[in-house]
């Protein structure tokens, strides 16, 4: 299995705080746990979402996650895209980094950060994503900061940068959570368009099997399995957990409840080994 989705370190967002306490341990508290984690679910790769705003010599904001990939065997970065840093200076520091090869994909916080998709901050990051065959991951739908702004996070915007830069594989983070077929619509129009199904809901294992959120998480696989069937691209879906925010195996489990079990192998596989060349 693939986690195309997870955090091992703090993203340092706006208004945003660690996330989970297991962010903020040492180093190696951290990857002891995403081990085990990913051992009790059967998991071999996983993809770790960089920080925003970090020191000029880190402009990805990746260093920390490509120190600890030295402790866990299949942890790949996710390298962020600001969209306020589009000065040559820190493009090239971006393109010193991709050429490494040490990225598997971009990720653009919307509405975290106050940019739509088509802003031309973003648009440098299109066509460094192009030229190093990377996937542009969009955040998309609700967040967890007060100072966001939603609006932005719509996933329909990514639509416009879908058809303007057709060479570039876009993924909608969360599926846009709580607009669901508004993502699926842009799956299902954009050949270009992928979507992870991490966040859709949040919790620790025991709020997987508690009664009184059962009727909840039905609803959630409800509205996941009619965006899912809506779109009519299978091969655009991606298995993640947001992990640490939910365990992998319960994720895994609450996911494969939703999609019919023809298309497992791809979700929790096939489609993120050929997106992240894994
Ligand atoms: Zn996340």
């Amino acid at each position: 299995m693939i986690d195309a989705h997870i955090h091992i370190m703090p993203p340092r967002l706006p208004g945003v705080g660690c996330l989970s306490p297991l962010l903020e341990a040492p180093p190696t508290v951290r990857t002891d746990a995403l081990r085990r984690e990913m051992q009790a679910a059967d998991v071999r790769h996983v993809l770790a979402m960089g920080c925003w705003n970090a020191p000029e010599d880190d402009p990805l904001g990746i260093a920390e996650i490509l120190a600890l990939t030295r402790l866990v065997s299949g942890l790949f970065a996710i390298g962020v895209a600001d969209p306020t840093r589009s000065d040559p200076e820190h493009l090239r520091r971006v393109e010193a980094v991709l050429a490494t090869k040490q990225v598997r994909a971009l990720k653009g916080y919307l509405g975290y950060l106050p940019y739509a998709p088509d802003h031309p901050g973003y648009r440098p990051y299109y066509e460094l994503a192009e030229r190093y065959q990377l996937p542009m991951i969009f955040h998309t739908g609700d967040t967890y900061s007060p100072c966001a702004k939603l609006r932005y996070a719509q996933p329909l915007l990514v639509d416009d940068v879908a058809v303007d830069h057709p060479k570039v594989k876009f993924v909608l983070a969360h599926l846009g959570n709580p607009w669901l077929t508004d993502a699926a619509e842009v799956v299902y129009k954009n050949v270009n368009v992928w979507a992870d199904l991490s966040g859709l809901v949040v919790g620790d294992a025991g709020s997987f099997t508690a009664a009184e959120r059962q009727e909840m998480l039905e609803e959630t696989r409800q509205a996941l399995r009619r965006a899912f069937r809506y779109a009519e691209r299978p091969n655009r879906f991606l298995y993640g957990s947001d992990w640490p925010l939910a365990p992998m195996a319960a994720y895994r489990a609450f996911i494969a409840a939703a999609i019919p079990e023809l298309y497992h192998a791809l979700i929790f596989v096939d489609n993120a080994r050929a997106l992240f060349r894994i």
